[in-house]
């Protein structure tokens, strides 16, 4: 029932964040990012199991004190996804959260000073098989490369993730992976464009202060959308000002309507008019809800009236089709049993879960068929 991606993928180098694969023909991981204060622990904790409920890959963790290190130690042993931590320049606190067990360090080589310094965190790196990951923002670029092109564009962002690569470059170190965030649509698209180009480390994909749920969901999906039809991107984190949640469930969203991951149920749902003869709005809010825990990928079609329901059905792995006075509900795209509007949404919950189960049985996830770019 899942479509094939059309996609091909810029050919990247693989690295491995903790378990997790990312680049080469590694699925896309989503990412996010807690908000609790990193030494209450317990808060934290309680944070990264809601990410791994939703589905989360990769959490990151700011580290920003010798006391965050020690409270990222205690974390790490309480949960099981891999963390990157967020380290702005302090090679100590990157040095002591490698021995802490992390499983990537988010640092800039060229924000660490002296030259002793980055090489004591490249070594323990290498020596721990920890990949970096430089992260370069429009909102805190150098100086110089402020004066030299006046303001962010997307050749000052690629000059400055260039310089900390060089760095990489010239103590051998390439298990690292790239990002390179802008707030604007434009700038993040042109500047991933420009370093996907060259270097072939994995890169990951988002727009840094992307704003709250909604308008912060349209612009990722737009600039994370537009790369990844390109084929760039190994690794994404949706930055919203909203629950870390949200940003996983967007981050899936982004990836299931593109083909590229197949987690969870797929809703396909007319917006619903006067012809509808059953509640769609509410009927999928509550199958939403009620269904959020399931990982299996399922196509699911719930259709107000028989002008688009049986074609849509035909696709999908549960339809339901509005008619009056019953519901027809089809399974794998035939036509099953009618059901009226009082029992529908509890009636569509157990044939959906039962369908979930049945396709574990099988196999479970269907495997995205990845296609590598030249
Ligand atoms: S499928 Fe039927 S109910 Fe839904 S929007 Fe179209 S005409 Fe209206």
């Amino acid at each position: 029932m899942h479509f094939e991606s059309p996609i091909k993928r810029r050919q990247s180098r693989q690295i491995m964040v903790g378990n997790v694969p990312v680049g080469g023909d590694a699925p896309i991981s989503v990412q996010s990012m807690t908000n609790t204060e990193t030494t209450d622990v317990a808060a934290t904790v309680g944070q990264i199991q809601r990410l791994e409920e939703a589905g989360v890959d990769i959490v990151r963790v700011s580290v920003p004190s010798m006391d965050a290190a020690e409270a990222f130690g205690a974390i790490k042993k309480q949960v099981s996804v891999p963390l990157v931590a967020d380290i702005h320049f302090d090679y100590k606190i990157a040095l002591a959260v490698a021995e802490q067990g992390v499983d990537c360090l988010r640092i800039n080589p060229g924000n660490i000073g002296r030259e002793d310094r980055i090489r004591a965190v490249v070594d323990c790196a290498r020596d721990k098989n920890i990949p970096i990951r430089i992260g370069v923002n429009a909102g805190s670029l150098e100086k110089d490369l402020q004066k030299k092109y006046g303001e962010p564009t997307p050749e000052a962002l690629m000059e400055s993730a260039m310089r900390h690569v060089d760095i990489l470059d010239k103590l051998d170190f390439q298990n690292f992976k790239l990002s390179l965030k802008a707030s604007n649509v434009f700038m993040t698209v042109a500047a991933y464009r420009l370093i996907a180009a060259q270097i072939d480390n994995p890169l990951h994909l988002g727009v840094t202060e992307a704003g709250g749920l909604r308008s912060g969901t349209v612009k990722s999906a737009i600039a994370l959308g537009s790369l990844l039809m390109e084929g760039i991107g190994d690794t994404l984190r949706i930055s919203l000002a909203a629950d870390p949640v949200e940003e996983v469930k967007v981050g899936f969203d982004i990836l299931k309507s593109l083909g590229l991951r197949t987690k969870g149920i797929n809703f396909i749902a007319c917006p619903s008019c006067s012809r509808q003869n059953f509640d769609v709005i509410s009927t999928v809010n509550a199958l939403e809800s009620r269904l959020e825990d399931i990982k299996t990928p399922l196509d699911v079609a719930i259709i107000g009236c028989v002008v688009n329901g049986p074609g849509e059905a035909k696709e999908a792995h549960i339809g339901l089709t509005g008619g009056s006075p019953n519901n027809l509900i089809f399974r794998e795209g035939k036509p099953s049993h009618k059901v009226d509007n009082s029992d529908l949404i509890a009636e569509l919950e157990k044939v959906i879960r039962a369908k979930a189960e049945e396709v574990d049985a099988e196999g479970g996830e269907t495997p995205v068929k990845i296609t590598l770019g030249a």
